[in-house]
């Protein structure tokens, strides 16, 4: 089996070819690796870590997993783990409603810092997944420019799952064209900066679409093997 920092060149190779000269962040999608084959990543030179469960985040935060890399927390956010994520993560991709947005900016000044975040985009409109319908979006954006103590840096979005990455694109498409809507309209405290999206089967469409920031896990370290326990 190839290493995890052979993976990582192979996907940096793959992105860069898909980028055509266009600067993209490489987020290692590290649920359910324990934090030895996190720090081979990040001394593999990912430009971040990806986390999706808040206790797993904090215990491998303890055990150094990140250090050297910046963390964003990726998955689905329940509003009593805040108080463990707000400063602890560089960026929380995942913010899905207007009541987040109020509790991350209320935790964030308590802790006197500016949360950067992104906004989640339930593009597919799947009713078992998370993140804002577009139409949600104007009030969200709204709620957004109007706390002190946030900053929102773009956008992110888990498409509907397909075989095929070509199904995909339509979404990644999508996405492109609500980011650029967004960053032309120039909210407080908004800067569209990120476009999260793409995984391991998929990112290369993701970025031929317009991703500046792709969340890959599998390719960079194997199969996730779900009869383990997470986070050790
Ligand atoms: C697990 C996960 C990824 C990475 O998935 P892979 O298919 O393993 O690359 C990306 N984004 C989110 C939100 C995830 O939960």
């Amino acid at each position: 089996m190839p290493s995890i920092a052979e993976n990582v060149a192979a996907v940096r190779a793959r992105i860069e070819a898909a980028a055509r000269g266009r600067r993209v962040l490489l987020v290692a999608a590290s649920k359910m690796n324990d934090a030895a084959r996190v720090r081979e990543a990040v001394a593999a030179g990912v430009d971040a870590c990806g986390e999706n469960r808040v206790q797993e985040l904090v215990e491998k935060n303890a055990a150094h997993a990140y250090d050297g890399a910046p963390l964003h927390f990726i998955g689905h956010l329940q509003k009593n783990k805040i108080k463990y994520l707000v400063g602890a993560a560089d960026l929380i991709e995942s913010v899905d409603s207007v009541e987040l947005i109020e509790l991350i900016d209320r935790r964030a000044e308590k802790l006197g810092l500016t949360q950067d975040i992104l906004f989640e985009v339930n593009i597919g409109r799947e009713g078992q997944k998370s993140g804002f319908l577009p139409e949600e979006l104007p009030r969200a954006l709204e709620f957004a420019a109007a706390a002190g103590h946030i900053r929102l840096r773009g956008l992110m979005a888990v498409p509907p799952a397909s075989a095929n990455p070509e199904d995909t694109r339509p979404y990644f498409a999508a996405m492109r064209e609500l980011f650029i809507d967004i960053g032309a309209k120039k909210y407080d405290n908004t800067s569209m900066d990120f476009l999260s999206m793409g995984m391991s089967g998929d990112y290369e469409a993701a970025i031929e679409e317009g991703a500046n920031m792709v969340r890959v896990g599998s390719a960079i370290f194997g199969a996730r093997d779900y009869s383990r326990p997470a986070g050790r």
